[in-house]
């Protein structure tokens, strides 16, 4: 059975592995077994957890190898594989081996669409090292205001499985894919998508810069509408270029300058479309304005502007897409405001967790007092203090690898002052809001994006913004 010749309807006594017993693993093995398949499940675990999981599939009929993830069961003709695991794992050089199809989480989803005998929804697609989540929500709200039913899903943490097989009917699907999830959707074809931008990230994953970049990238295969571009990161638009799509399938770009033809852009404080109009050498719709962005950060507004050209490939009026933009609310703990105290402001950017996404809220504020540190995975800050160095009035570190920002503090912004806390208990994110109070001034931002992950000090990046929210409302409290 090659990867093509999967069609809707005949899984019934197909050999279909499941690589993983997660989040994505269990719904997987569930489905396929529900459709007929003939179901193994592999993983590399056999702890109490996955003994107690193992069981109730069992009871199903499904066939669970507890600690033999490595292994292809003989009989396999398809493998679908949770999108976590490594391209490198022996299961996958074996099925190399043996020609067997590897499919993530995605493109199963993708392949059961329509299933039910129903018309498929279109998926409006993104992707991007940073800013995927808020974008496809804003997408979501945007194609909502125009009166389409719709739903977030993918990577966001709803599972694309899930809606597909779901009794409730979309006109249109806004997905965010990850990296990986990229990496094993071979047969992914979406309406129209986009590439926010491409910073190192993953990188042991997937082993290099260009393997990453190059699954990235494709997101734009087969698109039918509109492939959504970077103009200030022309690598995306070099993807674009490489991608096979489908006949008549636009090339549309956004920047935050002024627009040539076929790009989203702003003018004067407004967001302009000169690519879905009838003349766009001399015509520009009015989408809207910068100040409807929520928050009106420059990032933010590329981000914006990818959501607005996905809508518009979709044929959203203009109208619609200011009212989404409108609506739209951030997600916690990305640049969410969380107090003013003695006329300083305090932002939590707790997901800014790696270096690339704090140089995006680095550079909306000025002056800034910068709360940072954690867990580097493998970054370097020279470039990221280099660039903000002009705006910081102070900075104070914590975690596991703040000695990297404090060196890199040294070399490049010597005359900032660093309060260096050496402490990682629950007390240590007070012990930082009140030494960024000392540090700032009336007028200044105390912005908590640390560049770094938290688990040495938090159980996640939600967590560690709670801390700093909770911090600066003991503090208006005192201070009121
Ligand atoms: P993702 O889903 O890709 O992780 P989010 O929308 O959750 O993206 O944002 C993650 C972090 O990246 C936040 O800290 C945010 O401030 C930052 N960010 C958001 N959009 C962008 C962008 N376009 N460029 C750079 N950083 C961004």
């Amino acid at each position: 059975m090659g990867s093509q010749e999967v069609s809707n309807t005949d899984w019934r006594g197909k050999h279909v592995t499941v690589a993983g017993l997660g989040v994505s693993g269990i719904p997987a093995a569930r489905v396929l077994n529900g459709l007929g398949a003939v179901v193994t499940v592999v993983t590399d675990g056999d702890d109490d957890r996955s003994r107690a999981q193992a069981a109730e599939l069992e009871a199903q009929g499904i066939t669970v190898r507890l600690g033999d993830g490595a292994t292809l069961p003989g009989s396999t003709e398809l493998i679908v594989t949770t999108p976590g695991w490594k391209p490198d794992k022996p299961l996958f050089a074996a099925a190399a081996e043996a020609g067997v199809p590897v499919w993530g989480d995605v493109e199963l989803a993708w392949r059961l669409r329509g299933q039910d005998g129903r018309e498929p929804a279109p998926w409006l697609a993104v992707t991007g090292t940073n800013g995927k989540t808020t974008t496809v929500r804003m997408l979501a709200s945007i194609l909502e205001a125009a009166g389409l039913r719709t739903a977030a899903v993918g990577n966001i943490g709803v599972s694309l499985l899930d809606t597909v097989l779901g009794d409730e009917k979309y006109d249109v699907l806004a997905v965010e894919l990850s990296s990986y999830q990229l990496h094993w959707s071979p047969s992914l074809r979406a309406h129209s998508s986009a590439v926010l931008n491409l910073a190192p990230d993953h990188l042991d994953w997937h082993g290099s810069m260009a393997a990453y970049v190059a699954d990235k990238g494709r997101i734009y295969e087969g698109n039918t509408v509109a492939c959504v571009y970077n103009v200030a990161d022309a690598v995306t638009e070099e993807l674009v270029r490489e991608a096979d799509v489908e006949e008549g399938c636009r090339a549309i770009g956004f920047t935050l300058g002024t627009p040539g033809p076929s790009q989203l852009g702003v003018v004067d404080g407004i967001l302009v479309d000169r690519a879905f109009v009838t003349n766009r050498q001399k015509q520009a719709q009015e989408l809207a304005e910068v100040a409807d962005v929520n928050p009106p950060a420059p990032h933010n507004i590329a981000n914006a502007l990818a959501a607005a050209a996905l809508a518009r490939a979709f044929g959203v009026a203009p109208a619609a897409v200011r009212d989404g933009l409108r609506n739209f609310r951030p997600d916690p703990h990305r640049i969410e405001h969380v107090a003013d105290v003695a006329g300083v402001t305090y932002i939590d950017d707790s997901k800014a967790t790696n270096t690339h996404a704090a140089e995006a809220s680095l550079a909306s504020y000025e002056p800034i007092v910068w709360i940072a540190g954690g867990l580097a995975k493998g970054a370097t800050f020279d470039e990221l203090v280099t660039g903000c160095a002009g705006r910081l009035r102070g900075v104070v570190l914590m975690g596991a690898d703040r000695a990297l920002i404090r060196e890199a503090l040294a070399r490049h912004a010597p005359e900032v002052p660093v309060t260096d806390l050496d402490r990682t208990d629950t007390g240590a994110m007070s012990e930082a809001v009140r030494e960024a109070a000392r540090l700032a001034r009336p007028g200044d931002t105390v912005l908590m994006a640390p560049a770094c992950a938290s688990m040495d000090m938090f159980t996640n990046y939600n967590k560690r913004g709670e801390a700093f929210a909770d911090a600066v409302r003991a503090l208006a409290a005192e201070s009121a």
